[in-house]
């Protein structure tokens, strides 16, 4: 039986942002636990090893040469986000728009900025900017230093999904503030961590997130991680945003 109260969305999180940035890249979480809470999400796998993006209800593992596979049930992950996708809003998009523009759309449609909102842009892009980091190996390095020298790399025209949330600001560190999402083209081939993108039509759907359920990892590595570092916002923005 559903007891969420009406108007309530539940959004599902294992560890932290500011943990990876930490180093902190092997967690005890499974994809089938994610795929518990909802069936649609992202996040990144143990070792760094992939972008993930859960889109119904099926977990993508894209790489750093912007190859996809399915994940495994039994595949770990040190940071996830999941909820169960219940548009509330759809902006229809019938002219090409930047990402900021997509961004701008967003904004002026949520009711509030002081909640996670789940988005999904589907349709055809003109081009998507993604990047996958490298798998890292043992004794894993602070995620600014692991990222240095990513490889970017650009899709063309392509039909697919851009999707992930947006955190509010007062989320620095649980998540990323602003928007974090993953791309994945129609045939479920090529994707990654989006940088930028130019979208020529589509759709935009919305999802409301309320209630955000978090787990922290029970593993010695995340009890002694340092989650707090005094350039915080600089390194969430220097790992995640740059174009
Ligand atoms: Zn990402």
């Amino acid at each position: 039986m559903d007891q969420t109260p009406a108007g309530r969305h539940l959004v599902y999180q294992t560890s932290l942002m500011s943990a990876l940035l930490d180093g902190i890249y092997d967690g005890d979480t499974t994809v089938a636990t994610l795929l518990e809470h909802g069936d649609f999400g992202l996040g990144t796998f143990n070792a760094l090893d992939g972008e993930m993006l859960i889109l119904d209800g099926v977990c993508y593992r894209m790489r750093a040469d912007g190859t996809v596979t399915p994940a495994a049930a039994d595949d770990l992950t040190p940071f996830a986000v999941v909820t169960e996708f219940v548009p509330s809003v759809s902006i229809r998009v019938d002219e090409p728009i930047t990402r900021d523009e997509a961004v701008a759309l967003i904004n002026e449609t949520m009711q509030s900025s002081n909640y996670l909102y789940a988005v999904r842009l589907t349709g055809e892009f003109d081009w998507v900017r993604v990047r996958a980091v490298e798998r890292q190996e043992k004794p894993y390095r602070p995620m600014n230093e692991a990222i240095r020298g990513e490889k970017t790399i650009e899709f063309g025209r392509s039909a697919g999904v851009v999707a992930g949330f947006r955190t509010p600001l007062y989320g620095q560190g649980i998540g990323v503030p602003g928007g974090h999402v993953h791309y994945i083209d129609a045939a479920h081939r090529h994707g990654g961590h989006v940088l930028d993108f130019a979208l020529l039509s589509g759709t935009i759907d919305i999802c409301i997130g309320t209630d955000l359920h978090l787990e922290l990892p029970l593993t010695a590595e995340f009890k002694n991680a340092e989650l707090s570092p005094d350039d915080l916002a600089a390194q969430v923005d220097q790992a995640e945003n740059r174009r």
